[in-house]
């Protein structure tokens, strides 16, 4: 995780919000998502938006559809692979 963003967002939101959306931010990362054009999306409108996430709205705290798709299709989900035959 990263101790800075966490302690940055955390000045500015609510602590356990701050760290609630580091973490999920970080798992982003973790999953490779949000890797064009530069590891973080422009616009504060979801989840690896690249400056402070507190700008993120919380009901746009999601992550954007092109990333969706990535983790659908590019990351097995967990369960039997049989069963989603
Ligand atoms: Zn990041």
């Amino acid at each position: 995780m990263e101790t800075i963003r966490d302690g940055f967002d955390g000045a500015t939101t609510d602590f356990k919000e701050g760290l609630a959306r580091g973490t999920v931010h970080e798992i982003g990362h973790q999953f490779n998502v949000a890797r064009v054009p530069r590891e973080h999306r422009p616009a504060a409108d979801n989840v690896m938006f690249g400056k402070s996430l507190k700008d993120v709205p919380a009901n746009q705290f999601l992550f954007h559809p092109d990333d969706v798709s990535f983790l659908r299709f590019d990351h097995r989900s967990p369960g039997s692979r049989a069963a989603a035959v």
